[in-house]
């Protein structure tokens, strides 16, 4: 008997006495769905309607096309080239990333690479995309929650896009720092400074790089990435993540 014929009987039996159910709601999941039903899925916060194309932040236009939102009209400067954010950060989409994060529901990376990889194809960023880079953890950070949240998600990616991973010995985080979300806006940007460090350039160099994260919210992090890699002679950088 091949290995894999008992395999498959072994989750048949679990799944018959322990049908997989939706991660948000708890109702049986059929066939098609995974991790959350299909009627949680459509009351995700998903971002549909014209967005700013460096920020991703929706906005109202009169004819429905993206545009630069009034607070990226005046920071011109910004490294991001382009952000792609699947969802807001909100509703059910706020308690599946607490799940994922805080609850060690390390699975949805999964789910979140489907999300934003849809996204991805929608905006067509993807063609214009060489090397996926999750913003690095410091290594106490890792160990704390077991892995990196960006890294399980861009694993997830890679394979959906046709894009590789940067190994995780290219760019580093250096320097241990205070979550963001225990700061002020105005803090947070001295408080991430010189935090990365590029270690091998050679995949870098002449790339055009999207950073991948979970959440964003002032993108000070991400910019401090974006300065480092362009330095290190990156093409371009640009931002995709699960919520903003
Ligand atoms: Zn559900
Ligand atoms: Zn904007």
């Amino acid at each position: 008997m091949i290995p894999g014929f008992f395999t498959g009987i072994w989750h048949a039996a679990i799944d018959l006495f322990y049908p997989p159910r939706c991660v948000l709601c708890e109702k049986t999941l059929t066939g098609e769905e995974k991790h959350i039903c299909g009627e949680c899925y459509h009351s995700l916060p998903l971002i549909k309607g014209p967005r700013c194309p460096k920020c991703s932040r929706p906005i109202r236009t009169r004819n429905g096309e993206d545009q630069l939102c009034g607070i990226c009209r005046i920071q011109p400067n910004r490294k991001i080239k382009i952000t792609v954010a699947a969802s807001e950060y909100q509703g059910l989409m706020k308690r599946l990333i607490h799940l994922y994060k805080y609850e060690r529901q390390q699975f949805l990376a999964d789910l979140f690479a489907r999300i934003i990889a849809e996204q991805t194809a929608k905006t067509g960023i993807a063609e214009n995309i060489d090397l996926l880079v999750p913003i690095p953890l410091h290594w106490t950070r890792k160990r704390w929650r077991g892995f990196n949240q960006a890294r399980e998600i861009c694993r997830g990616i890679s394979p959906l896009i046709n894009i590789p991973v940067i190994p995780e010995s290219a760019f580093r985080r250096v320097r241990k720092t205070t979550p963001q979300v225990q700061l002020n806006v105005a803090s947070r940007t001295s408080n991430i400074h010189n935090a990365f460090s590029v270690r091998k350039a050679k995949y870098i160099k002449d790339k055009n790089i999207a950073l991948v994260d979970d959440v964003y919210t002032t993108g000070a992090t991400s910019e401090e990435c974006a300065r480092m890699l362009l330095h290190a002679g990156a093409k371009s950088v640009s931002l995709l993540i699960i919520a903003r």
